[in-house]
């Protein structure tokens, strides 16, 4: 984009009614522009950001199977006195009538519009599990909306609202969010963390917020000062009250116990490491010593008879074994496991009840490390080296170390609804055996437009943002200081040509300004590159790039640039 012929206006001073930098800078920067109270304008780059932000959502709501659809933002009230939130909600639910004196709504949220879509259409068990998701304009009365695109009235959300026939399915689906989430938000580029939470307004079993870390966060959370041990809560969930000013108080970390939650090992690396072929695969188990696999026991089918063990210890060489001589190989599995802060999935006994569960490790009485694991298909494991045994003498364990404070900014929730509006809302289905059952349902929420302060929350300096190079406005922006120098500008637009061909999305500040201000404003905007052209370098045959993360600074040949770029 050529800048002479794009619209950033951006501004000197703060707004006035701007404390925190986000919005200063999301304002300063021509990015958005106020409508009135909590209500915005996304100017071109602002649009843009936001548009990237919803792309990576999109892009992981995809791969984790959940389907895309639009739902209205007007909302019938007759829905919301189904469930009974017409009443409940408040006064964030802003209340319309229409021309008949009937009542609707502008969504904040859309279980109630997700559910009776989903009642009408699902009937069988055959039909789930379902995930469906919109990215959409809220609309929540907030009491007091301020920080600009932190807390708005309108904003734009991605909520997804999964279906299934029974709770494991519903745990599975939400694993699933949780996954999903992680990745949305490590792709973005954010400093984040999962922590437990309380599900509040929308009710249901449990749930977890994602929280962008920032000084500036409007929520505290606790966190387990030994890192190990990973628990993390809102402190609503924490049951901790945090004391003004200090980072650390003398409460204990109460307790170990999440959901399993998948990572970067799937089925089929395992399968890889092992040389197995993953279409062949029910379960794998796993053993380790000292974090390392040594072993590993893979099923071709559920008969548990039909038990082959591979030694990887002894290369290639393969044994065969029986359960009862795994068994005694590793000694009866008596202690519980899961990865370090997430609380054991399912507690067994024997092999038995592995065939019914996605994953699970395993040890003997008195073990530190995890001894084995078994992996269901979709299963994926963090670290091997990060489960850590949980002995069945302390079932429900206490860390017991200090816990700290720290500031966050709620990015997503994730909650397991159960079954509270399908009964409500008599979403129902006929089970395997012809029975009527409620579906079980999940919801997931991410704050797109938040997404795009909590960025800038989380990195800026004085003179600006510094986006991450994923959700920039631009990736970079090409800056001509050729002046009157023709030659300059031509170059500068030829490579700018050069870089859009090769994908990259490119700004070209070829505006007839003083360097000083190209500068000020590509530092403000904060694209995570600068290549700056000027008559000196051209001469020499150099253009300067400058990192503005950490502001470093290189001089690249300008010879075969575009190629080395790529
Ligand atoms: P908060 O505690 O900040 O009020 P919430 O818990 O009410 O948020 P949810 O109902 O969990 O919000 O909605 C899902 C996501 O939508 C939140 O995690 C947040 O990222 C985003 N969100 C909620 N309210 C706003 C708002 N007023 N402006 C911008 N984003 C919002
Ligand atoms: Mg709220
Ligand atoms: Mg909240
Ligand atoms: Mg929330």
């Amino acid at each position: 984009m050529r800048l002479s012929r794009y619209y950033i206006p951006t501004l000197k001073e703060d707004p006035s009614d701007a404390e925190v930098v986000s919005h200063k800078l999301l304002m300063r920067a021509g990015m958005i522009r106020k409508v009135t109270s909590g209500i915005y304008n996304y100017l071109p780059l602002g649009l843009k950001s936001l548009n990237k932000v919803a792309a990576i959502v999109r892009e992981e709501m995809n791969r984790a199977g959940a389907l895309e659809v639009l739902m209205p933002m007007v909302q019938p009230g007759d829905l919301w006195q189904e469930t009974g939130r017409w009443d409940y909600y408040g006064k964030e639910l802003l209340r319309v009538k229409d021309r008949h004196g009937r009542d609707y709504c502008l969504g904040p949220t859309h279980e109630e519009v997700i559910t009776d879509l989903v009642r009408g259409e699902v009937k069988s068990y055959k039909q789930l599990p379902l995930n469906l998701y919109q990215i959409q304009t809220k609309f929540r009365d907030e009491i007091r909306p301020r920080f600009g695109l932190m807390r708005g009235r309108e904003f734009v959300m991605k909520d997804a609202y999964s279906f299934d026939k029974d709770e494991a399915g519903a745990e599975k689906s939400y694993g699933l969010m949780f996954e999903a989430y992680k990745k949305a938000f490590s792709r973005i580029g954010l400093k984040f963390r999962p922590v437990q939470a309380d599900s509040g307004a929308i009710g249901g079993d449990f749930s977890h917020e994602f929280h962008v870390l920032a000084d500036t966060g409007e929520d505290t959370i606790a966190v387990c000062s030994d890192e190990k041990c990973g628990y993390a809560a809102n402190l609503e969930k924490a049951k901790i009250a945090a004391p003004a000013g200090e980072d650390v108080c003398n409460a204990e970390c109460p307790a170990i116990e999440e959901v399993a939650t998948p990572g970067k090992h799937t089925v089929e690396d395992v399968c890889k490491f092992l040389g197995i072929s993953a279409d062949k695969l029910v379960k794998t188990m796993l053993f380790t010593v000292d974090g390392e696999p040594v072993a590993a026991l893979v099923r071709g089918d559920r008969e548990l008879n039909d038990v082959k063990l591979r030694n990887l210890a002894g290369g290639n060489e393969i044994e065969m074994a029986t359960e009862e001589q795994v068994k005694e190989w590793t000694g009866a599995p008596v202690g519980f496991a899961g990865p370090v802060g997430l609380k054991v999935e399912r507690i067994f006994a024997d092999h038995e009840l592995c065939s019914s569960t996605d994953w699970i490790a395993g040890a003997n009485k008195g073990d530190t490390h995890i001894q084995h694991l078994s992996l269901g298909r979709d299963c994926k494991i963090e670290k091997f080296a990060d489960l850590r045994v949980i002995t069945e003498s302390d079932p429900c364990p206490e860390c017991g170390a200090k816990i700290e404070f720290t500031k966050g900014i709620e990015v997503g929730h994730v909650f397991k609804l159960g079954s509270k509006y399908s009964k409500a809302m008599e979403a129902v289905f006929l089970d395997e055996n012809g029975k009527t059952q409620p579906m079980v349902m999940g919801c997931y929420g991410i704050g797109v437009s938040r997404i795009v302060a909590s960025a800038i929350e989380q990195n800026n300096d004085d003179n600006g943002a510094i986006f991450p190079p994923t959700i920039a406005p631009f990736e970079l922006c090409v800056i001509s200081l050729g002046g009157k120098d023709e030659a300059v500008n031509e170059k500068a637009g030829e490579l700018y040509n050069q870089l859009m061909e090769m994908g990259i999305d490119a700004a070209y500040d070829d505006r007839k300004e003083r360097p000083g201000v190209k500068f000020a404003d590509a530092d403000l905007i904060g694209y995570p590159m600068q290549l700056v052209l000027g008559g000196k370098g051209l001469k020499n045959g150099i253009i300067e790039a400058k990192n503005r993360k950490t502001g470093e600074k290189v001089e690249l040949p300008l010879e075969g640039f575009t190629e080395a770029f790529s």
